[in-house]
């Protein structure tokens, strides 16, 4: 056992971890940082694609809060002492610009993940964190029933406080592996069982699995599930990602945690619609003017004519091998009709999400109930904190999630 009686100890030296630390740090509390990594942030630097949607840079406060659904109250007041202008002059002004794309995601201008780990170890390492890499901390140690440290594979160690920012449960090899979550529950706190969110989807159907690498811009995907009390449908409309075992891509991820839902009444049924801007009648008579100008091609050669790039030949897997190899002044209006039904719901069968080694983020965490809004103090140990994927609060893909680790952590590190 160490015989030093730390101000802070931050166990997990994830993104929310290290804001803490470093924050703390340079309050002048004395700070260890433990992390059974042999690197820090392992996560943070494989964020967004190895470029690391950085945060998002929504400046309406009320709007930016809203991405966190049922948590946008809890979260106002460290939203107000750090907010996203915050962290964008926290990362510019230690050499890091950012630019900001599409849908207001903010990336740093290196285009690089591993600058933003960079500039976290830096204010740690400037502010004096004491750090332990390699070191696992397996157990809360209480006496008289008050948090006084941990015990770790490299001995105990004794603090005044506690931060756990030991994340979430997705991504495992990224050494997010939920343990944190388990001493809550020890510890009495409620905790939301973790589940997969913001995750690909697996499909049962060939036809998808074989358009594998094609991303298509603009479709409209309903799911269905007639299997729920509410009769569960809802659709989204905008990229998809086809791949060897299903669907991905932005607006997947963004609809797995409702679709995860609608899977614990079993499989779920979708439909892709390839012209969700065009109706109809639009588009039987287009099909029928490249019908007249190829009058004697087969169906399966003049598909290309009006289906979205790369999609004929999941289309062709649709029509039985006579109707494909048919020339199309031979092709009957009902099988003409039924064509254009098949381009406006294209069916497949989800049977499952990719699962935690694949999540972007896990759906669970500590209840908010029991988290001081102002700190992040637990209300039921008061030497106990809380910051980033711990918590129990939902959100989309976008950068919002980091957003929360900046935000969390520097609340943290500034009231503890
Ligand atoms: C592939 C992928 C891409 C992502 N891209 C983005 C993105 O572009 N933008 C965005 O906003 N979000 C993104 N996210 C989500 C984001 O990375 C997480 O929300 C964020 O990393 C959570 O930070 P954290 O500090 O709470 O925890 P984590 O980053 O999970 O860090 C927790 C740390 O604690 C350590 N730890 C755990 N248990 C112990 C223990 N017992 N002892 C010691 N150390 C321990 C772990 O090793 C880990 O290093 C992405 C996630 C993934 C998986």
């Amino acid at each position: 056992m160490s015989n030093t009686l730390y101000d802070v100890i931050v166990i997990g030296g994830g993104p929310s971890g290290m804001m803490a630390a470093g924050t703390a740090a340079k309050r002048g509390k004395r700070v260890l940082l433990v992390e059974k990594n042999k690197v820090l942030g392992k996560k943070l630097s494989i964020t967004g694609g190895g470029r690391c949607n950085i945060l998002n840079a929504e400046e309406d406060i009320h709007k930016l809060l809203s991405n966190y659904e049922d948590a946008a109250k809890f979260l106002y007041s460290a939203f107000s002492q750090h907010g996203m202008k915050d962290s964008r002059e926290f990362f510019e002004s230690r050499g890091l610009p950012i630019v900001v794309e599409a849908r207001k995601r903010a990336f740093p201008e290196t285009q690089l993940a591993s600058d933003v780990t960079k500039v976290m170890e830096k204010y740690i390492k400037e502010n004096n964190v004491e750090l332990k890499l390699k070191t696992k901390a397996q157990e809360i140690l209480l006496e008289d029933g008050k948090i006084v440290g941990i015990a770790t594979n490299n001995g105990n160690f004794l603090a005044k406080k506690i931060v756990l920012a030991t994340g979430g449960a997705s991504y495992q090899e990224t050494g997010s592996t939920g343990e944190g979550l388990g001493w809550l529950s020890d510890l009495g706190h409620t905790v939301h069982k973790p589940s997969p969110d913001i995750v690909p989807l697996m499909v049962k159907d060939e036809w998808v699995k074989n358009a594998s690498g094609k991303t298509l811009s603009f479709m409209k995907i309903t799911f269905a599930s007639n299997r729920t009390k509410e009769g569960g449908r809802f659709s989204k409309t905008g990229k998809i990602l086809f791949t060897h075992f299903g669907l991905s891509g932005p607006l997947i991820l963004n609809s797995a945690r409702e679709v995860s839902r609608m899977l614990k009444f079993g499989p779920v049924e979708a439909t892709i619609d390839m012209y969700p801007d065009t109706d109809i009648g639009t588009l039987r008579n287009r099909v029928l003017e490249v019908f007249n100008i190829n009058k004697n091609k087969e169906l399966r050669n003049v598909l290309k004519e009006f289906v979205p790039a790369g999609m004929s030949e999941a289309v062709a897997s649709q029509l039985d091998e006579v109707l494909q190899r048919t020339r199309v002044n031979e092709v009957t209006k009902e099988s003409r009709y039924a064509l254009v039904d098949r381009i406006k719901a294209m069916p497949l069968t989800i049977n499952g999400t990719m699962g935690m080694d694949w999540a972007v983020i896990s759906d669970g965490g500590v209840d908010l109930t029991e988290v001081d809004t102002k700190t992040m103090q637990s209300k039921i140990f008061d030497n106990l904190y809380f910051t980033g994927d711990v918590l129990h609060i939902n959100r989309p893909s976008g950068g919002y999630s980091l957003q929360l680790c900046w935000t969390t952590g520097w609340v943290v590190g500034s009231n503890i």
